[in-house]
């Protein structure tokens, strides 16, 4: 398999350029936070019960289930697949684990997009981000609004803000972002396994970035 890791605070816009990645590229978007978000909405998942009180406190899940979740989730993929994970690792013993993995696996690891993005913007951006409630897809309604207002220009669902965009936990995530998450990024970046990109940019300005700078098709 193949991987690349997209870290930044929360609003930077991974999701976006997973997408956009996606069309591009054919590396397929996994958003951990998306998957426990779909696992929480799952009143039998044992998972999602375990999940919940982190969750609602807008903290990361403990190490040892976010790398749990990761290697269940690639129980669905080829052996040949390509992957964009979006918010996985997150911390540096998680990314320890992931590193060690591929090298045993012989598995190629590209290396870590860093979408930056002031907390000021990160804060901006999340008060106007919109997501559809059924495939996802995220919006904002100044930069990237849908051609219909409220509604998803890729399946006609309705649009909504995400479940932990609200005040409180948008203020808790940035927190553990630059205490968790920013650490990890010096870390690649120490390792020259890293690409600093501005949030703030084009995203398909940043995918022809990426593109150029590593082999991705
Ligand atoms: P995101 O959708 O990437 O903003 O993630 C939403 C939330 O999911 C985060 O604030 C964390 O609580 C949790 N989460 C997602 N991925 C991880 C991870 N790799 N490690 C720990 N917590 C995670």
């Amino acid at each position: 398999m193949e991987f690349l890791v997209l870290l930044g605070p929360p609003g930077a816009g991974k999701g976006t350029l997973s997408r956009l990645l996606e069309r591009r590229t054919g590396f397929l978007p996994v958003s951990t936070g998306e998957v426990i978000r779909h696992e929480m909405a799952d009143e039998t998942s044992d998972f999602g019960r375990r999940a919940k009180p982190y969750m609602d406190r807008g903290v990361y899940v403990p190490d040892e289930l976010a790398l749990t979740l990761f290697f269940s989730i690639l129980k669905k993929f080829s052996s040949g697949a390509k992957v964009a994970l979006d918010g996985f690792p997150r911390t540096i013993p998680q990314a320890e684990v992931f590193l060690d993995w591929v090298k045993q696996e012989g598995h190629v690891f590209h290396g870590c997009v860093h979408l930056d993005l002031s907390v000021a913007q990160a804060v901006e951006r999340m008060k106007l981000r919109r997501i559809c409630s059924v495939c996802r897809t995220p919006y904002h309604l100044v930069n990237r609004p849908p051609s219909v207002p409220e509604i998803c220009d890729e399946c006609g669902g309705a649009l909504m803000m995400r479940e932990d965009d609200d005040p409180e936990r948008v203020a808790s995530r940035l927190e553990r972002f630059h205490e968790q998450t920013r650490p990890l990024i010096k870390w690649f970046a120490d390792q020259q396994r890293c690409i600093h990109l501005d949030g703030g940019n084009d995203p398909a300005e940043s995918v022809a970035t990426l593109m150029a700078s590593w082999a991705l098709i």
